[in-house]
């Protein structure tokens, strides 16, 4: 809500079953203008006419614009009015406040090795010991086909996809929008920290940061913005993203335990689609109610899950 308690962008993107964020915990969100800059070369300009045309028909307000800056390299741009950013941690913070606010208890850390069923229960067993509860959903990224369950000897098919993505101290001009090429993205924060993302890298469970991959993003970064080589290095972080092979999610119920639903395989919009996925699962785990688009996202698409 904003001082004059309307509805801000937190609001219309971070509301699921209940939980408001913005009254639990300060996370840091932006909504400004995206800026998708396209080389003439990269991208003729039908794809763009085709990409703005797209937005346009679903409602997002997009427009080209012929881009002033920096005059160098930039040639036009896609500007989506519509497109935020979040800070990632700081999101996962709040949604553990707010679900501890709703009586969640959270045990942490922890390690799932295996979950039994019994009747119509499930006993989780942890390094910390054993859960007895009525369902359980799987959401463990990158790991999720790691966990044994009784009864079922497929394991969900999720690969880990190493993503880095570097910190830098700005020092130019400030930036207003997150600015898209086709080799990386650029998201400006208040503090002047500016986030230079991101590889994209088979590197199956290593989760080293590597020369190759920081001087890659800095290389596409300062192509965009040439000023960036002058910017201080804060440091770069290093995650799994975990995908399918069709790289859609799996999100729905075991066919041979339907109280063990699967919440996993969100590749790279993982952060962007959990307000979705946590209604669909809740949905269907609390009032029984399946989503048509559970049909396309199934574990049973990857065999007997
Ligand atoms: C560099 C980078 C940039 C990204 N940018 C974006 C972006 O801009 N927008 C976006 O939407 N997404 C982005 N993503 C993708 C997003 O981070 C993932 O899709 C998302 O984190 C997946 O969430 P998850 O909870 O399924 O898995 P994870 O975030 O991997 O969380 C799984 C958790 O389960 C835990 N776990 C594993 N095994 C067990 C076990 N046996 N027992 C208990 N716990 C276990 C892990 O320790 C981990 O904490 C980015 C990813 C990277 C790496």
């Amino acid at each position: 809500m904003n001082a004059a308690g309307q509805p801000g962008p937190a609001d219309r993107i971070y509301c699921c079953r209940g939980l408001r964020l913005d009254q639990v915990a300060v996370v840091g969100f932006d909504l400004d203008y995206t800026l998708a800059r396209y080389e003439q070369h990269e991208m003729e300009p039908i794809s763009v006419a085709a990409t703005l045309r797209r937005l346009v028909e679903k409602g997002y307000p997009a427009w080209l614009a012929e881009v002033s800056w920096p005059r160098e390299f930039a040639t036009r741009g896609l500007l989506i009015d519509v497109h935020g950013f979040v800070a990632a941690a700081d999101l996962t913070r709040a949604l553990a406040t707010a679900a501890r606010r709703h009586g969640a208890q959270l045990i942490e850390p922890s390690r799932v090795r295996r979950i039994a069923r019994s009747g119509g229960d499930v006993t989780v067993d942890t390094d910390r010991g054993s859960l007895t509860g009525g369902a359980v959903v799987i959401a463990a990224g990158s790991w999720s086909g790691e966990i044994a369950i009784d009864g079922i000897v497929a394991r969900v098919p999720v690969r880990p996809v190493r993503g880095q993505l570097l910190t830098l101290a700005w020092t130019g001009m400030p930036l207003r929008r997150v600015t898209w090429s086709s080799r990386c993205y650029l998201v400006p924060w208040d503090d002047g920290t500016l986030l230079v993302g991101a590889t994209v890298e088979e590197a199956g469970f290593d989760e080293r940061a590597t020369v190759a991959g920081v001087r890659d993003l800095l290389d596409a970064a300062s192509e965009i913005v040439p000023h960036a080589w002058s910017a201080g290095f804060k440091g770069v972080r290093v995650g799994l993203r975990p995908a399918t092979s069709d790289e859609l999610p799996v999100i729905g119920a075991s066919e041979r335990a339907p109280n063990v639903m699967y919440a996993t395989g969100h590749f790279r919009n993982g952060v962007l689609l959990a307000p979705l996925t946590a209604t669909l699962v809740a949905d269907a785990m609390v009032d029984g109610k399946y989503d048509p688009l559970l049909a396309a996202l199934g574990p049973s698409r990857f065999g007997d899950l």
